[in-house]
């Protein structure tokens, strides 16, 4: 047992303080050696009586306690817990954090820091909560994105508190709040400036030792809830529509956390741990959660990479942006690095669409959701960090140099022959390129090392994912700076080697054009937009192609089809559609029609008058079959992209689509479904597909699986 997470001190005769502080970690979580460590402190403060009262705080900066050892929990579920352990480790839990509203004296959680999840029920079940009004100090229960639901007493606990309508919202929606929010609703009660915490919590201590208000509420928070039938009624209808809107149906976890809170409100705090506990058991090592905590680990992973797997090499600083072409993606570009304090020069063979384009940069950076709107204060401070200049040495002096203009490689080399020369040995050049090969853009460069491509994604604003694209003499130098810039913008880089439509565009592309091929082949449009919903894709693929633009995918998917033209079908549906300038949202219609500000697609009897002649003879498709159409080339690309060694580790393959093209979370990944189904499974669903042609025939490494009865996880 590591006993050294907890160390207990007085800072007055009859004060005990429990501070968290977990050795070689950045932030304390509840391991069962922690959880032990905890009680052994608690057998022996029960039987003072000379306490007033314990505190708990933490040593760690930023964080009070970030909630149980994920790592644990995932080797339970690989050795197969069974539902009766699951109640057990809950009940556990429970029993201990239960003693902290039974002690014989005053129990505080001060916290200055993250306190989420199995952390936020430790402080629950004290009887007081004192909060820092740091911005890090956040209270919250994010189970439901594991698939889960608090199982230590968050669920009996938190209505007990802050009344069910509340709780629901914390639990069911996931979301943390900050100190005032959650002074505002109960569960603080109190928020002081960071360093008079633990002078508050000593006061708070003597004042409820005199007062005595919280035996008043150690008894009211064991009883059940105060509600009528109607108003527990009225809560059951509005959060059972308002969740379903949310998960689409996908993930059942919010669901179930609402409906044992609804059971258990007429009972006492007994009865509604007892459920908890039950409940749990039905979600814990649920495929769901499987998937979830898969994808917490990829995108922990990948906080973690620095991009290369060289020691000891450290990226170089990037203290301004230098961006050609102010178009969609230079503009935001620079405002996604704006945002961060980064300076960011400017430029566009175009004077006017310069100023647009920095116009547009500003207009992005002034923005802030919260007030749905124009932030002054924000747009003085940053304004001044934006030159739109028609300078290129202005470029070339910056430490990183962005070229973010038209997808013509004769242009983009033009750029790089004329600043190569003005740039400082250390400045790193880069490309956004879609789709044209870093090899390539590189050919002529002096410096091809210091060259790589940093591909975000549109909308730049909101999608998380950059690929950050090695060419063949790219340094590692070069990665590794690339990716730590990324990072340092709010960004998730994924190192991937260089090829055509590098990683996650040459995925996405075949379950478009398969889309392309269904609807030829007589499938409806709304048949198989809605298989892709059902799937769990945030839009269906036929919408895809008008967000993204016809003429921009058909520029993308040429490249391809030059690539891999055994594979790749060249559709007569996407030329026409771009020859009669039907090109998507942008033109008011596509394979939809555009009306209104909402953009909102509606069908359009102009596209059927298009697509009639180039039905071919029906094939009937079942929502299955329509699926397995969809996301079975998806698969196959995604594992020639493995045997073409275009990432470092196939979790990149999965978090590159999810943060990229929004693939189903609660899958878990692309491979990880793959390796939930099974590769002998998948070949069994491809057997009807093959005399569809080449893009349906199995990889050598999915025979190989299956042979085997190997993973793509290893
Ligand atoms: P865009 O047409 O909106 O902007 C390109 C800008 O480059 C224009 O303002 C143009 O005037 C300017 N330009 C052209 N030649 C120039 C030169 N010699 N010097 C300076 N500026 C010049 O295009 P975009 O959508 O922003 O795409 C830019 C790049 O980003 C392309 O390589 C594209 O493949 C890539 N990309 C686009 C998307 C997307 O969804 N739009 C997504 C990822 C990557």
């Amino acid at each position: 047992m590591a006993a050294n997470t907890i160390t207990l001190t007085a800072p007055q005769p009859d004060i005990a303080v429990l501070t968290l502080d977990m050795p070689d970690k950045g932030a304390n979580v509840l391991s069962q050696s922690v959880l032990e460590e905890f009680a052994s402190h608690l057998d022996a403060l029960e039987q003072r009586d000379d306490l007033a009262g314990l505190i708990i705080r933490s040593d760690k900066p930023g964080i009070f306690i970030a909630g149980a050892d994920l790592r644990e929990f995932v080797a339970s579920i690989e050795e197969g817990v069974r539902p009766e352990e699951t109640v057990q480790m809950c009940k556990k839990g429970q029993n201990l954090f239960r003693r902290l509203s039974k002690c014989p004296f005053v129990t505080v959680a001060a916290i200055d820091g993250v306190c989420v999840g199995g952390g936020a029920e430790l402080a629950l079940w004290c009887d007081r909560r004192l909060m820092s009004d740091s911005p890090k100090a956040q209270f919250g229960f994010p189970e439901v994105k594991l698939g889960l639901f608090p199982g230590w007493g968050g669920t009996a606990r938190t209505p007990r508190i802050v009344g069910l309508s509340n709780a629901v919202e914390l639990i069911a929606g996931g979301e943390s709040i900050g100190g005032k929010a959650a002074l505002a609703m109960g569960l603080a009660d109190d928020v002081v400036p960071s360093d008079r915490l633990d002078q508050a919590a000593i006061a708070m201590v003597r004042e409820q030792q005199r007062s005595l208000e919280y035996k008043k509420d150690r008894e009211r928070w064991s009883r059940p809830l105060d509600m009528t039938e109607t108003e527990l009624y009225f809560l059951a209808a509005t959060g059972n529509a308002y969740i379903q809107q949310q998960t689409k149906g996908h993930y059942p976890a919010p669901l179930a956390a609402l409906e044992i809170m609804l059971e258990a409100a007429s009972g006492d705090i007994d009865a509604a741990c007892e459920l908890e506990a039950q409940g749990m058991a039905k979600q814990f090592g649920s495929a769901i959660n499987r998937a979830l905590l898969n994808v917490f680990f990829l995108s922990d992973r990948n906080k973690k990479d620095r991009g290369v797997d060289r020691a000891g090499l450290k990226p170089g600083k990037i203290k301004s942006l230098g961006v050609f072409g102010a178009g969609i993606m230079g503009s935001a570009i620079g405002a996604v690095a704006v945002k961060r304090k980064l300076p960011v020069a400017i430029t566009d063979v175009s004077p006017e669409l310069l100023e647009k384009g920095v116009k547009n940069l500003l207009e992005e950076v002034s923005y802030n959701k919260l007030i749905k709107g124009p932030d002054v204060q924000r747009t003085l401070e940053l304004a001044p960090l934006v030159n739109g200049t028609a300078s290129i040495s202005e470029i070339a002096g910056c430490d990183l140099i962005i070229e973010a203009v038209v997808e013509n490689i004769d242009v983009k080399k033009q750029i790089y022959a004329d600043v190569e020369p003005l740039i400082s040995p250390e400045t790193i050049l880069a490309s956004n390129t879609s789709t044209i090969p870093i090899g390539d853009l590189a050919a002529d460069l002096e410096h091809p090392e210091r060259f790589c491509g940093i591909h975000f994604f549109n909308p730049v604003r909101r999608m998380p994912l950059v690929e950050v694209i090695r060419g063949p003499k790219t340094s590692d130098e070069t990665v590794i700076t690339a990716v730590a810039f990324a990072k340092s913008i709010g960004k998730s880089p994924i190192v991937v080697n260089d090829g055509p439509g590098f990683l996650v565009n040459r995925i996405l592309l075949p379950y478009m054009n398969e889309a392309l091929e269904l609807l030829l082949d007589g499938a409806g449009i709304g048949e198989i937009e809605q298989a892709a919903k059902a799937f769990g894709m945030p839009m269906g693929p036929l919408t895809l192609f008008d967000v993204v633009g016809l003429d921009t995918a058909f520029f993308a998917g040429s490249v391809l089809y030059q690539a891999f033209p055994d594979r790749c079908i060249a559709n007569p549906l996407i030329l026409q559609m771009v020859k009669q300038k039907r090109l998507g949202q942008k033109t008011g219609s596509g394979f939809f029609k555009y009306q209104g500000a909402k953009n909102r697609g509606i069908p359009d009897p102009e596209f059927d008058k298009l697509l009639q002649p180039l039905l071919r003879q029906r094939r009937e498709a079942t929502v299955e079959q329509i699926t397995y159409r969809l996301f079975l080339p998806m698969l196959l690309e995604a594992s020639r992209v493995l045997e073409d060694g275009i990432v470092r580790d196939v979790r990149d393959v999965d978090l590159g689509l999810i943060y990229g093209i929004g693939f189903p979370p609660f899958k878990g990944g692309l491979l990880f479904w793959a390796d939930t189904v099974g590769a002998k499974q998948i070949l069994q669903w491809l057997q009807p597909l093959e005399p569809l042609g080449e893009r349906m025939k199995p990889t050598k490494m999915l025979l190989e699986l299956a042979a085997s009865g190997g993973k793509f996880y290893g």
